[in-house]
């Protein structure tokens, strides 16, 4: 099925392995080490094979800067179908307004929000970093907290969720001109509502990035940041698995402001190819399967969490309402990277994190950071949840032990054999 890769258009199957061995081999290489781990990254999938052969197909010839009908180079016929079909579908998955779907990737689509409803120097409110926000929600680092000013908000000391209380007397407070909602590292479900109506009564914006919980949100397991949020972004690699790419939803009083602001303000050329992967994407989450791939997605992580936690661990906010959750490991004596670097060497993938008013820095932070939806996408369920969360304590409590660390691996590796993909 990987032939998409080595034929452009099935033109000549196996092409890149004649042409370019160095990156063919690379490639099954990748696909081999893909399906040798148990991968626990929280922002990756699996895409379909639907959605690869729609990625390596020929729009990625075509230049096509403009709009479906406004387009500023010739030839578009089709190009405007596989983007209507996109803007259609997605309008019907989500209920909004207007939709764009030219976004090159989660960051960029963050950029056009800010760019169309800030000026360099307006202040706006995001969860801080640290506490889950995405480094696009104002961190120093990032375009948005060196050309915004950014009032981070946080979560609760106690309960390590998102206090409403506190973002509300901050809004009024600081009066921002857009607040910032959703996360990247945050495992609760989070009131879009309620930030809206705080944004409301304070005159400024609201925008949500939904990046990692769109598939919860279709399969109305979260709830929806429409019709009342003003833009919404999403990435359509991570839950959605779709292609690496996003967009931005928002009310029609914005939708001038938001394509404006993607092209010709940030963006050239669209890709119309990607495009087309997230109109295949878009018509795969319209399925009755998806709704169910969603479901085991959040029941996975539960089984996962509750396991994990009657082994001794400790996790932020005591579990998890979506599809990822934070492990805090202070009481066990290692660091996140160092957790990270042992669970690697058992064939495990995770990403080390920072956790609530972590004393550590991002680069060896206090927490790594896990998720279901590719172990999901691959058909494991509770029962293989319960054998992960045992395979993850043992390689913590064995960071040190070569002999221990190799039998956790040959057992990883029994169990990716059970669930094949590609
Ligand atoms: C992943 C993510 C993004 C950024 O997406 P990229 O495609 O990596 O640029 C933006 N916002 C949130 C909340 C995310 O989790």
């Amino acid at each position: 099925m990987f032939h998409f890769y080595y034929g452009v258009g099935r033109i000549q199957p196996n092409n890149l392995k004649h042409i370019d061995p160095a990156v063919a081999q690379a490639i099954e290489n990748e696909k081999n080490r893909q399906m040798n781990v148990i991968e626990l990254i929280p922002s990756e999938n699996l895409v379909s094979t639907a959605v690869l052969e729609a990625m390596g197909s020929i729009f990625t010839n075509k230049y096509s800067e403009g709009y479906p009908h406004k387009r500023y180079y010739g030839g578009q016929e089709f190009v405007d179908v596989v983007e209507e079909l996109a803007i259609e579908r997605a309008k019907r998955l989500f209920g909004a307004e207007h939709v764009n779907i030219q976004p090159y990737s989660g960051s960029p689509a963050n950029m056009a929000v800010y760019f169309a409803l800030l000026n360099p120097g307006d202040k706006f409110m995001g969860m801080s970093l640290a506490h889950g926000g995405h480094l696009t929600h104002g961190s120093a680092v990032s375009f948005s907290g060196i050309l915004y000013r950014q009032i981070p908000y946080c979560v609760d000391k106690e309960t390590e969720m998102m206090d409403y209380g506190a973002l509300k007397k901050l809004a009024e407070s600081e009066r921002p001109k857009m607040i910032v909602s959703g996360a990247s590292a945050y495992p609760r479900e989070i009131d879009f509502k309620a930030i809206d109506e705080i944004a409301d009564s304070v005159g400024a914006y609201s925008f949500a990035d939904i990046a990692h919980i769109a598939g919860l949100i279709i399969a109305n397991l979260h709830k929806s940041p429409f019709p009342f949020t003003d833009v919404v972004t999403t990435t359509t690699h991570k839950t959605l698995r779709g292609p690496r790419g996003a967009i931005i939803m928002c009310k029609q009083e914005f939708a001038e402001k938001i394509d404006k602001a993607v092209f010709p303000g940030l963006q050239g050329g669209p890709h119309d190819h990607i495009n087309a992967a997230k109109a295949v994407c878009f018509a795969e989450a319209m399925k009755p399967e998806f709704i169910e791939y969603q479901k085991q997605i959040v029941k996975n992580a539960k089984a996962l969490a509750s396991e994990l936690m009657a082994l001794g661990v400790k996790l932020v906010s005591n579990g998890t309402d979506n599809h990822l959750m934070l492990l805090d490991l202070r009481n066990r004596g290692i660091t996140g990277k160092q957790a990270e670097t042992a669970l690697d060497e058992v064939n495990i993938t995770v990403n080390k994190n920072m956790i609530p008013f972590d004393e550590r820095k991002p680069y060896d932070p206090s927490g790594i950071r896990i998720g279901t939806p590719v172990v999901t996408t691959r058909g494991m369920k509770e029962n293989e949840m319960k054998e992960i969360a045992k395979l993850i304590v043992r390689a913590l409590d064995n960071i040190n032990n070569a002999h221990e660390k190799q039998k956790i691996k040959e057992e990883v590796l029994g169990l990716c054999g059970r669930f094949p993909f590609y």
